[in-house]
């Protein structure tokens, strides 16, 4: 039994350690506070229990409760890991934690992670050492002590003016008198890059004690809020103007002669500054968004859709499966249909002269990753239409006194069109159920790994991709109030008319059926906007 306090990075869910995403895949519980991005959450098991650790009204100080907390899990459960923003010791008490629970006799590792001190700063292109410039880093504290001495409401004391708490780990002090422990008159004279973190509220104090201390005013300073995350945003400016420069938290502020730079990379991503919903299945959300992620967007995976296995548990496809040789064609108009199909085939023998059609990009694909070529593949509109034109009719083809034959493994909910069709050009088709689609619902969101924060962030998102009916269904029933995000995009014409029907207006319908087709979509449509 161990608790891990692991470092999650600054924002963006990319940043966490390979160790730190490794433990978090494998928890049984799971306790996060307020910075960590909700979206790394997805990533934990199905059935781990999720904590949430930030503000408990009434709670001055809560610290011993989550000490507390802390130590009843990691003596209850195998894997508990406690993840921070940042690294876990810069700030935001992490030493106590670790002492609490040594105390406590509990195993206990810690995993670093970037911290918002140096990484925001990097992402948002100032180095916190240049040669000659700034040779060297000192991370300070921007609550000084002197407005935590609010005695007749402490909670207070943590929550800024706008009503926003900084950060919900500081400590609060009701004691007066360790007013300002910090020297800022030697801070003054450091010459480096000095950074402080929860300096937003206090800004207008630092910059006159650094002032006073002899640091010019036309210092020169950054700050940069939401790093690495889509709502970052970098202010320039001197530290004679911080006091009258607007700022949110959480925001981390550098002064020094690097402050001035911005070296982040200009070469405008044809996607970059969008976030973008992902609403594919957990299994199958990876390749769309990876490309999503590398036109420079910022992806929200909100799998609307699991995968199920039929109601007879498979036992259908594996009879049809095992008697193969009864047919001249297979047909496959999904990658799902194609994986559940290969897990009940025997032997790849089986397959003898099997004719493979198939339909969709990713379908092809995922039949090449079980080492079939499709025989025939719709050159341009992938859909049953498409494949319907090139289906050769029965006769001829089979070579046999009696009607070919064709498996069509398909989903539960699968439309009858593309059955139908071959019916017409003379083919026997038997259809089997391979797989069911279920919406994510409110019930099973949970299982899915949908947090509520996690659909709130859809709901605030750019655009959203759908891929298939029900996922246009599954998020409509996971976010209720029929919030979408401005830009509608679908893989095909069938979504697309789901879509419409549930009343969405849809702005990109991909020409070709795949993830890289809906990804073109996007890009076309917001060339097209631009252009005007
Ligand atoms: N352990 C954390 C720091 C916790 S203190 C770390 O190593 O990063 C919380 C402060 O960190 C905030 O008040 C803010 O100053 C800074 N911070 C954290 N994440 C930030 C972000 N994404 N953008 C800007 N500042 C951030």
């Amino acid at each position: 039994m161990t608790v891990y306090l692991v470092g999650a990075g600054p924002g963006d869910p990319g940043l966490i350690t390979r160790r730190g995403y490794d433990l978090l895949t494998r928890a049984d519980v799971l306790l996060y506070d307020r910075l960590v991005d909700k979206r790394l959450l997805l990533a934990a098991r199905k059935d781990a229990i999720l904590v949430y650790t930030g503000k408990q009204p009434g709670h001055a100080d809560r610290q011993p409760d989550l000490n507390r907390q802390l130590i009843d899990y990691g003596s209850s459960y195998d894997i508990v890991v406690r993840l921070k923003g940042g690294d876990p010791f810069v700030f935001g008490r992490g030493g106590e934690e670790v002492q609490a629970l040594q105390e406590a006799g509990i195993n206990v590792e810690v995993v670093p992670g970037v911290t918002s001190a140096i990484g925001v700063l990097t992402s948002a292109g100032i180095p916190a050492t240049y040669r000659n410039m700034a040779r060297s880093i000192t991370i300070v504290t921007g609550h000084t002590g002197a407005e935590r001495s609010n005695k007749e409401n402490p909670l207070k004391n943590i929550v800024s003016p706008s009503g926003i708490a900084e950060y919900d780990d500081i400590e609060v002090r009701t004691k007066k008198g360790r007013e300002d422990e910090i020297d800022w008159d030697c801070l003054a004279r450091l010459k480096g890059t000095l950074v402080i973190l929860m300096g937003v509220d206090n800004r207008a104090e630092i910059a006159s004690r650094l002032m006073a201390g002899g640091l010019p005013r036309s210092t020169p300073v950054a700050a940069v809020e939401n790093g690495t995350t889509i709502n970052r945003r970098t202010v320039h400016t001197t530290l004679g103007h911080l006091a009258d420069t607007e700022l949110k938290a959480p925001a981390v502020i550098a002064i020094g002669q690097t402050a001035e730079l911005d070296l982040t990379n200009y070469t405008q991503l044809p996607l970059s500054g969008l976030s973008i919903v992902n609403t594919r299945s957990r299994n199958q959300a990876e390749p769309l968004s990876s490309l999503l992620t590398d036109a420079g967007a910022q992806v929200i995976e909100l799998p609307a859709i699991t995968f199920h296995a039929p109601d007879d548990g498979g036992l259908d496809l594996r009879r049809h499966a095992a008697w193969l040789n009864r047919y001249d064609w297979i047909v496959f108009t999904s990658s799902n249909a194609v994986d559940a199909f290969f897990a009940c085939l025997r032997d790849a023998r089986d397959l003898g002269n099997l004719k493979v059609a198939s339909v969709g990009t990713t379908t092809a694909t995922t039949l090449r990753e079980h080492n079939i070529v499709a025989d025939i593949i719709p050159d341009r509109e992938q859909s049953t239409a498409g494949l319907l034109n090139i289906m050769p009719a029965a006769g001829p083809i089979s070579g046999r006194k009696e009607t070919g034959r064709v498996l069509y493994p398909k989903a539960a909910d699968a439309p009858p069109a593309l059955a139908e069709g071959l019916r017409k050009k003379g083919w026997l088709v038997d259809e089997v159920i391979a797989y069911k689609t279920v919406p994510t619902s409110k019930d099973t969101s949970r299982e899915s790994g949908v947090t509520p924060e996690l659909i709130e962030m859809a709901k605030q998102a750019d655009a959203i991709t759908f891929t298939s009916p029900s996922a246009v269904h599954g998020y409509l029933e996971l976010v209720e109030d029929g919030k979408v995000p401005s830009v509608v995009a679908c893989i095909g014409n069938t979504t697309a008319s789901a879509a419409r029907s549930s009343g969405m207006a849809v702005d990109v319908v991909a020409e070709e059926q795949s993830a890289e087709g809906i990804v073109r979509g996007l890009i076309d449509f917001r060339n097209r906007l631009t252009r005007k």
